[in-house]
């Protein structure tokens, strides 16, 4: 089995618990307008891939293990990992073989079933969920919230979710409400899951996203304390 994958920091300290290696998986299901690595998005047969890597679940496991002095596990990400499911799915499972701390970084917008197979091998997710609104989800990524809500349920009640993630925007969608929702819902369901606050940036975004609006650092600063209000324990922001 291969699979396109876009890039890999063998080690980061920013995404997931301790110094990770990240595998940035090729191809996402959303068209987020403020996406930071839009070359990720578009889909590639591996025969057709020439900007990234072609590499089996042995060859992401075996690169893992040659980091592992280094490191405290590995975070698959993207694009978006789970859409080339059954990929991750076997390099979920070659990677917890071997007894290596697997996160992965998602949009939620998977299969129920799917996730549920997944959640059972992997450690933990970080889930974005970028506006509770159905209709602002749609305006900024291109399709609806309903998957992305359902997955934040199924990782609940699997112990399996790690940390939430919004990214707070100036204009286009109303991250007051946003963040207000979300953080009700995980102070309701588990507060200790920590809510990272992400401040946008026009950084590497496509001309898509050129009319958003970067938020005042007095709106992450009250998101904040609105979030920690409303109940959960651990906000970051950044
Ligand atoms: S989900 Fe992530 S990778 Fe996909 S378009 Fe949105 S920001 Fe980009």
């Amino acid at each position: 089995m291969k699979g396109c994958i876009n890039n890999i920091i063998p080690f980061s300290a920013v995404d997931g618990v301790g110094n990770r290696m990240i595998v940035f998986f090729q191809g996402c299901n959303f068209k987020c307008l403020y996406c930071h690595n839009p070359e990720t998005i578009p889909f590639y047969s591996v025969a057709d891939y020439k900007d990234g890597m072609v590499m089996t679940p042995e060859m992401i496991t075996e690169k893992a293990k040659e980091q592992m002095p280094f490191i405290r596990g590995v975070t698959l990400s993207g694009g978006e990992c789970t859409a080339n499911y059954d990929f991750l799915l076997a390099t979920v499972k070659l990677l917890k073989q071997e007894k290596i701390h697997v996160l992965i970084d998602t949009n939620g917008f998977v299969e129920q079933s799917k996730l549920i197979e997944l959640a059972k091998y992997a450690d933990g997710f970080m889930l974005d969920i970028k506006a509770m609104d159905s209709g602002e989800h749609i305006c900024l990524t291109g399709v609806s919230n309903d998957l992305v809500l359902a997955s934040f349920e199924t990782l609940l009640k699997m112990g399996k979710l790690t940390e939430v993630r919004t990214v707070v925007l100036g204009n286009l969608i109303d991250s007051r409400s946003t963040v207000d929702a979300v953080s009700k819902m995980i102070a309701a369901a588990n507060p200790e899951v920590p809510y990272k606050l992400i401040r946008f940036r026009r950084h590497g975004v496509s001309e898509a996203g050129k009319d958003l609006e970067i938020p005042a650092e007095s709106l992450i600063e009250e998101l904040k304390q609105l979030a920690l209000r409303n109940g959960v324990v651990t906000v970051i922001t950044l």
